[in-house]
């Protein structure tokens, strides 16, 4: 959909605003510096007036008044008029421009990359504070492109917007100095100007349509890349690439279009204002030449002033459509914020301690749906008890609803219906923090940095010394394999682990879960998708921990759920069954006999 005249100026407004807001001060030291530069350069300029009278090309009517106020000035200092004190005031002059413009070059640099980081910061901290469930409704891909891309193209934005106003002050002060010249001849010129601009006015609103386009093509080009990357394995190891760069490449090719789209709108512009300016000069020339007779002197300042303010006039028009094409990304990120920032989670306040778990976790008719309102449960009018200090097992078909029913327990969703408590506490609001605290969740595909085993256990708790490290590795049955390697904890794991086997990442995982002393042990199908050997050095490692702290295990292989001291069937979001694998496993026509049939111990 294209955005209306309307949208495009409400976001033009929100992105002034913002970027006035937190470069504060800054931006009014860039305008002031700016002033000044336009200053030096007009102050400059005007040297040239009396110099060209020295040499013999003589300047007539208004000039001269200008002449009669710089002697006085001079004689005012004690300085004779003379082409010595005129040209060193000359390298004075840009002298001081120089440095004025290289503090406001560094000046405008901060303000530049500040405001995207402020922006960039903001987001993440948003980022990391939203709902899980807002989370899971957002593409990882988008996110990155907001991150990155966009915030980049805003960051573009935000420099022109600063060349922007600094161009157009110097083009005040080019105006200011015509007028001086003459001012019926300035006048001209302007309505020249003005009357291109406004000609070339829908190539602005185009550059915004472009600018959304390109913001597409990117979009496409980021979500290809993650799900590739996601996908490299299998799509290497069935050859399903190979051949398909085709796909790539027309994603890639969208995106070199829409550049080449916008450079044409752009460039079209310049050349437009260009011929159109030329044609303005050469009349204006005419006109002052055979028609209103101006002197030489003045006719080589104004066609001199004019050399200089008609570039300006054309960089304004550039800028002003960069800025637009970048629009789009900022309204990007600013929606993105906002999203974000109406699915908080509340603020972390007070204690940070963990809590023990002393009677246990209760769901009471717990109805949880992905899509609210959608009638789709993923749980439904669920009533399940988790004594605290027991090993509970969670079991069902895929899609019955079991990794749902971790995420409940763990407070990352929140049921549509019904209550989850810990110790008769409602989880929800400020406690939410504390309970997952307290919690150590290991999931099926573990995660771990491109970083030492040392520092991904560190993780989750960074002030454990290395005997703690050690033995959290004890506990998760790493303690040998870890002290085995030449580099012990300061080992390497590889992008994602990958250096590692994968019963060495969920022992390693279940380590980092271990180190902070969780008074609940979440295993959301930690060992499923790994050999038995290493099911089982987990196995005796989750064995040993029983007693000590609550257990809830999901998992599909007997071996894992065997010693549970209860057993929950979940089938399509619903409990079926419940009782020890004793009980369930001699039930006739159980859903549990059927489900474990065929299973290995
Ligand atoms: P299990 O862990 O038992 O395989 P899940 O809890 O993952 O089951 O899923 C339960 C149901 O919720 C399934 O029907 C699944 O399609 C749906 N579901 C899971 N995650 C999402 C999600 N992020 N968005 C929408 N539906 C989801």
């Amino acid at each position: 959909m294209k955005p209306t005249e309307d949208e495009r100026q409400r976001i033009l407004l929100i992105f002034v605003r913002s970027l006035l807001k937190h470069a504060g001060l800054q931006a009014w030291i860039s305008l002031g510096l700016g002033v000044l530069l336009g200053l030096t350069q007009g102050v400059g300029l005007l040297m040239l007036i009396p110099f060209l009278g020295m040499i013999g090309i003589g300047a007539s009517g208004s000039t001269l008044g200008i002449e009669v106020y710089l002697t006085r000035a001079f004689s005012s200092l004690g300085l004779p008029l003379s082409p010595l004190t005129i040209l060193s005031l000359y390298v004075l002059i840009v002298t001081a421009h120089s440095t004025v413009s290289r503090y406001r070059d560094i000046l405008t640099t901060k303000i530049q990359y500040g405001f995207s980081q402020a922006l960039r910061n903001r987001l993440y901290q948003a980022l990391c504070r939203v709902e899980w469930i807002s989370f899971l409704h957002t593409k990882s891909s988008e996110v990155t492109q907001v991150l990155t891309s966009d915030l980049d193209r805003v960051s573009f934005a935000t420099h022109q917007s600063l060349q922007l106003v600094g161009t157009t002050i110097i083009a005040a002060v080019h105006i200011a100095v015509s007028f001086t010249i003459s001012v019926s001849m300035t006048l001209i010129a302007l309505a020249c100007g003005a009357g291109v601009l406004m000609i070339l006015r829908p190539l602005n609103r185009r550059a915004i349509d472009v600018g959304k386009a390109f913001r597409g093509a990117m979009s496409d080009l980021y979500s290809t890349v993650s799900e590739r990357l996601g996908g490299m394995k299998v799509a290497k190891s069935l050859s399903l690439d190979e051949g398909r760069e085709e796909v790539f490449q027309n994603i890639t090719n969208g995106v070199t279009d829409r550049m080449v789209q916008f450079t044409r709108v752009n460039s079209a512009t310049r050349m437009y204002y260009e011929i159109g300016a030329a044609t303005a000069l050469a009349g204006f020339f005419y006109i002052a030449l055979e028609i209103i007779g101006l002197s030489s002197g003045s006719l080589i300042l104004i066609v001199f002033l004019f050399a200089r303010l008609l570039p300006s006039f054309s960089m304004i028009q550039q800028s002003v459509q960069r800025i637009s094409n970048a629009l789009p990304s900022f309204n990007a990120v600013a929606e993105m914020q906002k999203r974000f920032e109406a699915n908080e989670e509340p603020a972390f306040v007070g204690s940070a301690s963990p809590l023990e778990l002393r009677t246990g976790i209760i769901l009471s008719r717990v109805s949880f749906s992905y899509v609210r309102g959608s009638g789709i449960w993923a749980l439904r009018e669920v009533d399940l008890t988790i004594q605290a200090g027991v090993m509970t097992a969670v079991v069902g078909p895929s899609g019955a609803g079991k990794s749902t029913l971790a995420d409940l327990v763990m407070g990352l969703l929140s049921p549509d219906e019904g209550i989850v408590s810990i110790d008769g506490q409602t989880l929800k609001g400020t406690f939410l923090h504390r309970w997952r605290r307290s919690v150590g969740y290991v999931p099926q595909d573990t995660f771990l940095f491109h970083e030492s085993i040392g520092s991904n256990l560190l993780w989750a708790r960074g002030d454990a010394t290395e005997a703690e490290l050690w033995e959290a590795l004890r506990m998760a049955a790493a303690e040998e394999f870890v002290s085995l390697m030449p580099d012990g904890l300061k080992t390497i794991v590889g992008d994602r682990g990958i250096r590692l086997s994968g019963g060495e990442r969920q022992r390693i995982a279940l380590a980092r879960a271990l180190l902070r002393r969780p008074t609940l042990l979440l295993l959301d199908e930690a060992t499923s998708s790994l050999d038995k050997e290493s099911e089982r050095q987990i196995q005796e490692a989750i064995n040993d921990l029983r007693g000590k702290l609550t257990i809830v295990v999901i998992a599909h292989r007997t071996s894992t759920i065997l010693k549970a001291d209860e057993i929950f069937v979940l089938e399509k979001g619903r409990i079926v069954e419940k009782g020890s694998w004793k009980e369930l496993s001699v039930r006739p026509d159980g859903r549990f006999r059927s489900l474990t049939w065929g299973w290995t111990v």
